[in-house]
């Protein structure tokens, strides 16, 4: 059945050098799910990310977002107009360093309006109001006025995922966000891109890496493998088996914090 939220279908891209990222991927995400893609390293989840988000064009196939083709994007207002309701994080934050955690939140408007004013940092009462309740959803409302390289790793995600509530999106897109983290800070951040999907309604998709976060967190997984889907399901249902399947045998002595 597909989804009026997010639909993709019979996606492929194969980069300049030949490489076949994705093959034939299809599936569908319902509003308010919070779906996580995983596989080995190279399987084609980033590849997935950046064709949602119209950072790459796919080679072929479609993408319905919000009842629209958003493959066949064009005009930089259209793909501009997208990149606003898909909010973005990823694994190293891209936060500017030397600005205040205040500011790197606000950063989170220009995809929203650019204006003069704001494009010079100008920002009004209405936004910085918003910004600081942003970062109180995520727990660092006093770290506003310090400056972002001060933050730890996980306060700096938090900065990030304060920063993508600024274009109030629908979607939340978050590529590998806790791979930097250490396991305990991991389930904070975890906790607060659950926090938005549920209290929110914003659907979410996400890479992640370590099995347990996914059982934990994900309302619906699928894996890729040399960037075809070989499971979809949820993630109680990733046994053993399924687990080798995806990983490949013998994972378990390469890679046992993958469990
Ligand atoms: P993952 O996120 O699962 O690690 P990626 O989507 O980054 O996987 O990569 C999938 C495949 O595409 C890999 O073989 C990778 O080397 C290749 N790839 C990724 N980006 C590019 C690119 N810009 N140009 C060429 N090949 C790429």
């Amino acid at each position: 059945m597909s989804s009026d939220f997010l639909s993709v279908r019979n996606l492929s891209k194969t980069y300049p050098n030949g490489v076949q990222a994705l093959r034939d991927v299809s599936f569908d995400v319902a509003k308010g799910e919070f779906l996580v893609v995983i596989g080995l390293s190279g399987s084609g989840k980033s590849t997935l990310m950046r064709c949602l988000n119209r950072l790459q064009a796919p080679t072929s196939g479609e993408i319905f977002f919000e009842g629209a083709d958003i493959g066949k994007f064009k005009r930089i207002d259209q793909i501009r107009g997208l990149r606003r309701k898909m909010g973005m994080i990823f694994q190293h934050f891209n936060l500017i360093p030397r600005q205040s955690v205040l500011q790197n939140v606000l950063m989170g408007t220009l995809g929203v309006k650019k204006t003069l004013p704001s494009l010079l940092g100008m920002f009004t009462p209405a936004d910085k109001a918003e910004a600081l309740n942003n970062l109180k959803l995520v727990g660092i409302a006093e770290k506003a006025h310090l400056r972002a390289d001060q933050m730890s790793g996980g306060q700096k995600q938090r900065v990030a995922i304060a920063r993508a509530l600024m274009q109030n999106p629908t979607l939340l897109l978050a590529d590998e966000p806790v791979a930097s983290l250490d396991p305990a800070t991991c389930h904070v951040v975890m906790d607060y891109l659950q926090k938005i999907n549920r209290e929110l309604g914003i659907t979410v998709v996400a890479n992640l890496h370590f099995l347990s976060l996914v059982r934990k967190y994900a309302t619906r997984v699928i894996a890729l493998k040399d960037g075809q889907i070989v499971f979809s399901g949820k993630p109680e249902d990733i046994t053993q088996e399924w687990f080798q399947k995806i990983y490949g045998e013998g994972t378990q002595d390469v890679a046992p914090d993958i469990l």
